[in-house]
């Protein structure tokens, strides 16, 4: 496989084309964003956490019955995908309210769900990512009301596989982003990545936040916290 022209720098990743026309090469960075990129910084070793994180469960979900994009993890930071177009959403599922749930409704951050939540966010940097609905998605054109029950039912899917997981590992999942595709043949599958950058995971024991949060708020030990969650994900299989 060729590594052939980058074609995108995002905020995380960089997307590369290889010779063949229906992969691509994503490279994993070390810089981190928040607040749609007002807040930069660089998390020293994020991007290969990530890339094997991401890796790592895609393979199990795909496992559970979810298609992804992934292909093969290529070294520390690279790994080999299927090209997708993009569906411009953020897919938000939430088990406990946090963020800009908590932010929005008025509840408190650590307040469990009766059930769990799905929202779409309108994936547009120049907007900041409003929140948009199912009938918003379908009068633009964003994806077909096929697309977007198949995409709930993935959702819902992963969450389902993902909660079960972290809990094993000892990790509350309190909500996460996921982003689909359309494969040239118009198959859904899950895309980008499911990391520490993209998911809230708290220690089960001691509600201690392991994610980008602690970037977010400047809670230091941001290093340390990617780093023990991908060590408790490597323990699980131990
Ligand atoms: P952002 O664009 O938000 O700054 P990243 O730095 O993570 O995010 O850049 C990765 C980009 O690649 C994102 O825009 C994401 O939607 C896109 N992407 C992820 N997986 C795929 C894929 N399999 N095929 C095409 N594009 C992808
Ligand atoms: N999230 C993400 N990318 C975004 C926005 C949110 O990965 O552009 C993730 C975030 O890490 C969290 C979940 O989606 O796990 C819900 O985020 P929320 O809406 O609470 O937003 P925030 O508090 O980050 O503004």
């Amino acid at each position: 496989m060729q590594k052939l022209e980058q074609l995108y720098e995002g905020k995380a990743k960089k997307v590369y084309a290889t010779d063949d026309p229906e992969l691509y090469i994503v490279d994993y960075k070390d810089d981190a964003t928040a607040f749609n990129g007002e807040k930069r910084g660089t998390i020293v070793g994020k991007g290969v956490i990530n890339n094997q994180m991401s890796n790592y469960l895609m393979k199990r979900l795909e496992k559970e019955g979810v298609p992804t994009h992934f292909v093969e993890e290529l070294s520390e930071r690279e790994t080999l995908v299927k090209k997708v177009q993009i569906v411009p959403l953020e897919v938000i599922i939430r088990n406990i309210a946090a963020g800009s749930f908590s932010k929005r409704y008025g509840v408190p951050e650590g307040e469990p769900f009766a059930s769990p939540t799905i929202e779409f966010s309108y994936k547009n940097d120049d907007l900041g990512d409003p929140l948009i609905n199912s009938y918003h998605v379908l009068a633009m054109k964003l994806a077909t009301p096929e697309e977007i029950e198949t995409i709930k039912k993935y959702a819902f899917k992963v969450n389902e596989v993902l909660s079960a997981f972290w809990s094993e590992c000892g990790v509350t999942l309190v909500d996460f982003k996921l982003e689909f595709g359309r494969l040239a043949d118009g198959t859904i599958v899950l895309a980008d990545e499911i990391s520490p950058d993209t998911c809230r995971l708290w220690d089960k024991a001691t509600g201690e936040k392991l994610d980008k949060d602690r970037f977010r708020r400047d809670l230091g030990g941001v290093e340390d916290a990617y780093a023990e969650v991908m060590r408790r994900l490597r323990e699980h299989d131990a």
